[in-house]
């Protein structure tokens, strides 16, 4: 245990701020989590929406087996069993045709090839370059450069109705942007992890509590270890103190030995300037200057009666590109006859600038495509909820950008989705990033600590073929 004279400041109680605070106060620190929203949970969390009086989550959040780390979080906060995991994925093209994608007895990477091989969706030119795509990525992920996706797929001749219903669906939701945007790296990552590596590291999890009371956990987590938790505390400030350094918010100082600054990228560069200037704190800001946002907006739709007995599903061909069937999915929406659907778009700087009417319209004469009973259903409320600055665009070559824990001020260090955590902008790449900060910040007190998880290991053949 570390000596409890050792006081730790974390910024932000996002995904980041959380990981890095509750490892760092299991670990003997007292831990001082300041968070400016009235709760925790920063981009993952839920709230009273005003014009339906319902909690609903900002958006669905989904994680995959392959989140080693945000799974260890889970853990410490007795919350594995708030999450709902699924291997059945199932793909819709108007009209409601279903493409099933789940695991079977063969050994990975092939655990899924007899599901692809039947699904509808497909034709036999598009299974043969999605297959012959995905061998791409058996060894292991190409580097992070300046080819866009859009490009590779381009050179590695896929089928237009491959690209349109298997390579876009999977990474436009997974990463939040759009193939002539996304690094062929982290796009390697998502196909490698979700279809290759193992049946395990696909599956998807789903929470079936709302984001904030599962995050709000960490608010005892930290208390029980001898923590405090700050919430409606806006850093505004910091400076050097004799021993570390001095936090200022909301008229007061948090003096500590260490900070994590766990704060979204917009966020660390509007504290920039109230740090001491150097060289590196320049470099910093100016690749701060170079992350951009990409909007997610998520339409929440409750119907008299159900639609549909699928808990979610991927929908082809439309504006709309998920469906979760929250009345099945949270306990808290079951019980009634009427249904609750939210349907996510990603990268949806297309209809950003819609009305909120507009969109709900567009959103029910797609769905009804997919769900005939849509139709004759009555709309009882709504909400749309757009986000602009969801994440950071995941670019072509993005990552030499992305800072490290170790700050350009001793004491300091950096977390967040956009730091370098290898991950791109997910719950578990904020996860690991709070990890990696919470060990630097250690080691810099003189500790060694580990608190990132091993990844998952390759199975099957996938084990041979790995490097
Ligand atoms: C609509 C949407 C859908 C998403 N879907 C998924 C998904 O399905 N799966 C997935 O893995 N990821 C998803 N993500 C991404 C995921 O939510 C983020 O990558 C992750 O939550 C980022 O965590 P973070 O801690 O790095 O940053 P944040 O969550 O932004 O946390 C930063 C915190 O710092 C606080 N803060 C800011 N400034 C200050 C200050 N000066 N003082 C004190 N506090 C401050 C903020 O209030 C916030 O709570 C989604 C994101 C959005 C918005």
């Amino acid at each position: 245990m570390a000596p409890p004279t050792h006081t730790i400041t974390v910024a932000g109680g996002g995904l980041a701020g959380i990981a890095a605070a509750c490892a760092l106060a299991d670990s003997g620190y007292r831990v001082q989590l300041l968070e400016r929203r009235p709760y925790l949970g920063g981009r993952a969390s839920s709230y009273e929406h005003p014009g339906t009086g319902e909690v609903i989550d900002n958006c669905q959040h989904v994680l995959i087996g392959r989140c080693t780390s945000l799974i260890d979080l889970y853990r410490r906060l007795d919350s594995l069993d708030a999450i709902r995991w699924y291997d059945r994925f199932t793909f819709l093209t108007p009209g409601g045709r279903a493409t099933v994608l789940e695991p079977g007895s063969l050994p990975a990477p092939l655990h899924s090839s007899m599901a692809f091989l039947r699904a509808p969706a497909y034709s036999l030119a598009d299974k043969i370059a999605i297959a012959r795509g995905l061998s791409h990525f058996l060894s292991d992920l190409p580097r992070d450069t300046s080819e866009d996706f859009a490009h590779w797929l381009h050179r590695h001749h896929q089928t237009q109705r491959a690209i349109d219903r298997f390579w876009r669906p999977v990474l436009v939701s997974a990463l939040n942007e759009d193939l002539e945007r996304i690094s062929v790296h982290y796009a390697a990552k998502v196909f490698r992890e979700s279809f290759l590596l193992s049946p395990e590291s696909g599956r998807m999890g789903i929470p079936s509590i709302p984001l904030s009371e599962l995050y709000n956990r960490a608010i005892g987590y930290i208390e029980a270890r001898g923590g405090q938790v700050y919430l409606r505390t806006s850093v505004e400030s910091l400076s050097p103190a004799e021993n570390g350094w001095q936090a200022h918010a909301a008229g007061q100082a948090f003096a500590s030995d260490a900070v994590v600054l766990a704060l979204p990228f917009e966020g660390m560069a509007g504290l920039l300037p109230t740090l001491p200037h150097n060289a590196h704190s320049e470099e910093l800001g100016t690749h701060l200057a170079q992350f951009e946002h990409s909007p997610i907006t998520g339409i929440h739709l409750w119907l008299d009666r159900e639609v549909t007995d699928l808990d979610h599903a991927v929908l082809l061909d439309t504006t709309i590109q998920w469906m979760f069937n929250k009345s099945r999915l949270q306990p808290a929406h079951r019980g009634t006859e009427a249904s609750y659907l939210e349907l996510v778009v990603s990268a949806s700087r297309s209809i950003v600038p819609l009305s909120r009417q507009q969109i709900i319209d567009l959103a029910l004469r797609e769905l009804a495509l997919f769900f005939p009973a849509v139709a004759s259903a009555k709309l009882l409320k709504a909400a749309v909820v757009k986000e602009v600055r969801a994440t950071y665009s995941i670019r072509p070559g993005l990552d030499r950008l992305r800072p490290h824990a170790a700050s350009p001020w001793p004491g300091i260090f950096l977390a967040g989705d956009w730091t370098a955590s290898g991950w791109p902008a997910t719950m578990e790449g904020a996860t690991r990033s709070g990890y990696l900060a919470a060990e630097a910040a250690a080691r810099a007190l003189g500790h060694a600590r580990t608190f990132l998880v091993p990844e998952l290991p390759p199975t099957g053949l996938m084990r041979v073929f790995s490097r």
